[in-house]
């Protein structure tokens, strides 16, 4: 896959927000919030998109969703409440290819999304 700002933000070529880390995961504020709490959790192996994820990725994909949760509780919302969205190709509204959880928080969030 080609590289992303994503990319760029892994190899700490341009500045991000970061408030996770471990060897598979990294978590960062998004630059343009949609709640008081929105964070981005991508793995630092680069997949493009969803479609991308095998089954070998599956420990990867719930180390993603768990660095959410955990998040979630260090920031106190997790029983009030969260949202975890991944946004996949052109209808699911993805703009950044490489593969991220957005996790949406602080807010009452409206269903269903737009
Ligand atoms: P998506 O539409 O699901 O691909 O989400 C991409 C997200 O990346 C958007 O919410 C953007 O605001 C966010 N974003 C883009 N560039 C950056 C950046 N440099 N730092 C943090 N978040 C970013």
């Amino acid at each position: 896959m080609s590289d992303t700002i994503f990319s760029k933000i892994i190899r700490r070529e341009i500045p991000a927000d970061i408030v996770y880390e471990d060897d598979d995961v990294l978590g960062f504020r998004d630059v343009n919030p949609q709640a008081p709490i929105h964070v981005l959790f991508i793995p630092k192996r680069p997949m493009a998109t969803l479609n991308d994820a095998e089954s070998g990725d599956a420990a990867l994909l719930g180390k993603l969703l768990l660095a959410c949760a955990d998040y979630a509780r260090q920031e106190g919302v997790a029983e009030q409440g969260y949202r975890t969205v991944i946004n996949c190709n052109d209808d699911g509204g993805q703009t950044v290819f490489h593969l991220h959880v957005h996790l949406l928080a602080g807010r009452r969030l409206t269903w269903p999304p737009g």
